[in-house]
């Protein structure tokens, strides 16, 4: 009975081993438990929340690609609406099919191709880092999941009538039925057919380079790539002609181009010197440029450290030097003292940029007054194309003083969906308005009316530019308060990969991306040609 009063008493923790050596361990014991209970807990806490976070993050994946396998029942084509065809089905058009709310409208998608491609990783399917199917998303994915159903014509347009709002549209595809052609109308058209590639009309560049633009071409250069290798490797080849084979040649010094010669050396290092070990010394990458620098909206420390960082990867670098000719196995380039000389490849890929498509040189060319930049169609704050009336233009296929990229597409589309949904309001404010039983409600409703025809004109925000750059390293300009950071390196690419990753617009790309780069750093790269 007297102990513990004077335990108590004891207060230090001295006195109390003192008086109960037994009652002094036990509070020992208790002062190292209670520690390492505090980090348990907090590691505990940690714990649960990743294992938490974890099973919730792959049970909405999970659910999500459920979602996406078993769309709902929609609504049918509705005569009273509006129609708005949708040409394309790259970056702009289907972000404007995404956001576009179809309970307003009926909608028709007309494109070449039935899916959607991410054009960003399209580099990496040259040599099979990614396989392009990984990158593709077919538009019915999408349009199945509106609310009310979307017709999708895999068509080429190869005529716009904006006298009667008609379109002409054919099937170019290799399997034909008896109707190849046909004319659909519209009450509004969106324009997002984007560009092709830019020659600059320099002969021989049709006929013998590789394009970097879509499936098909990201296909062609790893086959020929393949078979310039193997073609080495066959008997008798002279040192000179094994030299040329051997010589992967890229003109145009964008990210386009900076991205290929990238992926080539990161596949020639990883792979092909295991499996090619008597040729992979011989094989060289050139990069020919007409300007002085590569990258030329880059900042100019990521400038010098792309090309100090190709110096180390034996990229050779042509700057200031200017493709004149393209021939089967040469190309004649201009060098910066205004001489002329044959630079001889195998594998020759061109990558100088867009020029508009003939369907848009078309359209332009009804309204020669006010359409004028030969880029793509001339288009007001709104994104209407300057001249006709209920026609819009979108991404590459417009000429806006945006840089024609995926980002200012998709931006362009979302925002032309939302203008969609305020143009939808003010008919049925319209309506209302007629339809008014008291003046007051009818100032109400105009009050409302006048809201809606505030249309804000579009604001691109840019987000960064970021490039591949190899060996894992990549670059990246982002903006930051009224400036911009640049960044270049490993962490940098290790950025790179998380926002594409996260960019990619579906759960199921988002997998197949992550499972292709898993692949790859266990198994390697596949060597053989398709
Ligand atoms: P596109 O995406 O080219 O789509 C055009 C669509 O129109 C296609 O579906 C096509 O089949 C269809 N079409 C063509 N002709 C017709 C017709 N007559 N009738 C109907 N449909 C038609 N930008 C970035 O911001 N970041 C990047 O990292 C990036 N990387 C890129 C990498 C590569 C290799 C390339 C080539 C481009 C890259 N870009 C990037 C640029 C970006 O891809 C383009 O700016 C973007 O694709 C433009 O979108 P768009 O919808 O206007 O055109
Ligand atoms: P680009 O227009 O950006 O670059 C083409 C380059 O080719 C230019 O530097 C030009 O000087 C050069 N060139 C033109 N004719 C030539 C000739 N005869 N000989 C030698 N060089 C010549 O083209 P791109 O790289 O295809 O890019 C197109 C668009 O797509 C750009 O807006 C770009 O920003 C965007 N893009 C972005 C990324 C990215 O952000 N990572 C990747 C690819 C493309």
């Amino acid at each position: 009975m007297q102990a513990a009063p004077r335990l108590i008493r004891a207060g230090s923790r001295f006195g109390v081993r003192h008086a109960r050596p037994m009652m002094a361990s036990q509070i020992r014991l208790n002062s190292t438990t209670a520690a390492p209970k505090k980090s348990f807990s907090k590691w505990a806490m940690t714990k649960a929340i990743v294992k938490y976070g974890l099973v919730g993050s792959v049970a909405y994946g999970i659910y999500a690609m459920y979602e996406q396998r078993h769309p709902e029942p929609q609504q049918e084509l509705d005569p009273s609406k509006k129609t708005i065809v949708v040409l394309g089905s790259g970056w702009a058009s289907t972000s404007f099919l995404k956001a576009i709310d179809t309970t307003h409208y009926n909608v028709v998608v007309v494109s070449p191709r039935n899916y959607f491609l991410f054009t960003p990783l399209l580099p990496s399917c040259t040599v099979g880092t990614i396989d392009v199917r990984s990158l593709v998303e077919p538009v019915r994915f999408i349009t199945r999941h509106k609310a009310r159903e979307v017709k999708v014509y895999e068509a080429e347009c190869t005529n716009v009538d904006p006298e009667r709002k008609m379109l002409t549209i054919k099937d170019s595809s290799e399997v034909k039925g008896a109707s190849a052609e046909s004319e659909i109308p519209y009450d509004y058209l969106v324009v997002g057919i984007g560009a092709q590639n830019a020659t600059f009309g320099i002969k021989g560049v049709e006929e013998y380079g590789c394009f970097l633009k879509e499936v098909w071409d990201a296909q062609k250069i790893r086959s020929k790539l393949m078979d310039c290798i193997e073609t080495a490797a066959f008997p008798g080849q002279s040192p000179e002609e094994v030299d040329r084979l051997l010589h992967m040649v890229v003109v145009g010094g964008g990210p386009t181009g900076v991205e290929y010669a990238a992926e080539l050396h990161d596949f020639l290092v990883d792979d092909l010197s295991s499996w090619y070990p008597e040729l992979a010394g011989k094989i060289k990458i050139t990069l020919v440029e007409a300007l002085p620098n590569v990258l030329p909206a880059f900042s100019k420390q990521l400038i010098d450290y792309t090309e100090s960082t190709f110096k180390e990867q034996n990229i050779s670098l042509h700057t200031k030097t200017m493709v004149k000719e393209v021939h089967e196995k040469d190309i004649v380039v201009k060098r910066p003292d205004g001489s002329l000389d044959t630079i001889p490849y195998g594998l020759l890929v061109w990558a100088t940029g867009n020029t508009a498509r003939p369907l848009v040189r078309n359209l332009m060319a009804k309204y020669p007054e006010v359409q004028n930049i030969r880029r793509g169609l001339a288009v007001d704050d709104w994104l209407r194309m300057k001249g006709p009336e209920d026609i819009f233009a979108l991404g590459d296929a417009s000429a806006t003083h945006y840089a024609p990229t995926a980002q200012v597409a998709a931006q362009q589309g979302k925002y032309l969906a939302r203008v969609f949904s305020m143009l939808a309001n003010q008919e049925v404010l319209e309506q209302e308005i007629k339809e008014a039983a008291t003046p007051e409600e009818r100032a109400k409703k105009e009050r409302k009316l006048a809201k809606a025809k505030d249309i804000k004109p579009f604001e691109y925000t840019h987000q960064g530019s970021l490039c591949y750059i190899g060996s894992d390293k990549a670059i990246a300009d982002l903006p930051f308060g009224p400036g911009n950071v640049a960044s270049g390196g490993v962490a940098t690419y290790a950025f790179w990969r998380s926002a594409y990753i996260s960019n990619l617009f579906s759960s199921r790309n988002r997998t197949l991306v992550i499972t292709d780069w898993l692949k790859k750093t266990i198994l390697g790269r596949d060597i053989s040609r398709e």
